[in-house]
């Protein structure tokens, strides 16, 4: 291998630009090629690529985002597609590929080297932290900090005003984010996808609550929960059922997407990165990197697509207990 290809796909998070500063650097160390493609796999069938040295990539560890930008193609979902991404990497001479993205950027990899035998390492870039074969994906930890800080500031106006607040939470599959963020911030309740609460329950807690003397709440609703349609029509049912309460509703959004990364999203995308770019030099691919128990480890990444990613037992009951 004497060029890596390095590209960011599927929806963004805070950590991929520390990880492509590694893939880049990482190359540079090995004195091999390394080049930048933009708006992942659309870019590559376009050939929107760019060489990078080890330079190039200076002042980004703390950015978030991605400078490489990143994008959906529906054309790589094509096998015509996928043909002109194959024919524009030999084009530019690129021998592997580095994918920071979800599991739809794995996906889209791991048949792209089923095709042409093409070797490809995946990265788990997503808030989500819905991978399996990682306990950490790049951006989760940042997202987690940056929903704490927004609820600690809810919980301000929430207290002074005696407020009920529902507020949501990334996670549309899983209910990590929601369940680290709701335990880390005091929550009231967590209503997350993986158990299913029930509205009935809800409003029985919410009562206990009440009679208990508390007189301001915060529920953690995962985008993904399916106790009510959507947050705000959970929130109509609350305040139908206990009108005594003054109910507001909050949708964080895309704040959890951006920002600068954590230490801890910075390193573990350095160490991703080197682990990816050196498992290619040993002649592995395939694989996504992961990491458990502070060691870094390599997926299939058809294991790491098919595979779910499990909701921490533990501290659910965690939280019950942190709930009563
Ligand atoms: P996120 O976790 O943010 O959703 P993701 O990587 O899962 O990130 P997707 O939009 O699902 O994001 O996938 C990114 C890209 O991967 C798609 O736009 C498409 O180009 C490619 N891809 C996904 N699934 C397939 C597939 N089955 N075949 C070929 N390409 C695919």
């Amino acid at each position: 291998i004497k060029k890596i290809g390095v590209m960011t796909s599927g929806g963004d998070s805070p950590g991929m630009n520390a990880a492509i500063r590694a893939v880049v650097r990482t190359c540079a160390f090995h004195k091999i090629k390394c080049i930048g493609i933009y708006r992942g796999y659309q870019g590559l069938i376009e050939g929107d690529m760019v060489e990078m040295s080890a330079r190039s990539v200076r002042n980004i560890i703390n950015r978030g985002g991605t400078i490489l930008k990143s994008a959906r193609s529906q054309e790589f979902r094509t096998k015509e597609g996928r043909k002109k991404a194959h024919d524009s990497l030999v084009k530019n001479g690129v021998d592997a590929l580095v994918v920071i993205g979800g599991d739809g950027s794995f996906t889209g990899g791991m048949i792209f080297n089923e095709e042409f035998g093409y070797p490809v390492i995946g990265i788990p870039g997503t808030i989500d932290n819905d991978i399996f074969g990682t306990k950490f994906t790049l951006g989760y930890d940042t997202a987690l900090n940056t929903a704490v800080e927004a609820i600690d500031r809810i919980r301000d106006t929430a207290s002074s005003h005696d407020r009920l607040f529902f507020i949501e939470v990334m996670g549309r599959d899983a209910g990590h984010i929601a369940l680290n963020v709701g335990v880390g911030a005091g929550a009231e309740e967590i209503l997350i996808p993986e158990e299913d609460l029930g509205l009935d329950r809800l409003l029985e807690s919410l009562e206990k609550s009440r009679v208990t003397g508390k007189t301001s709440s915060i529920v953690v609703v995962a985008e993904g929960d399916k106790t009510g349609e959507n947050v705000f029509q959970l929130a109509e049912y609350v305040e139908k059922n206990m009108p005594d309460y003054d109910i507001r509703v909050t949708v964080l959004g895309h704040v959890q997407r951006g920002g600068t990364p954590t230490c801890r999203d910075r390193v573990l995308a350095s160490r991703m990165g080197v682990k990816a770019v050196e498992t290619l030099l040993e002649g592995k691919s395939n694989f996504m990197v992961g990491i458990s128990n502070d060691e870094l480890n390599l997926t299939p990444l058809e294991r790491a697509v098919k595979g779910k990613s499990e909701i921490d037992k533990e501290l659910i009951r965690v939280s019950d207990i942190m709930t009563t």
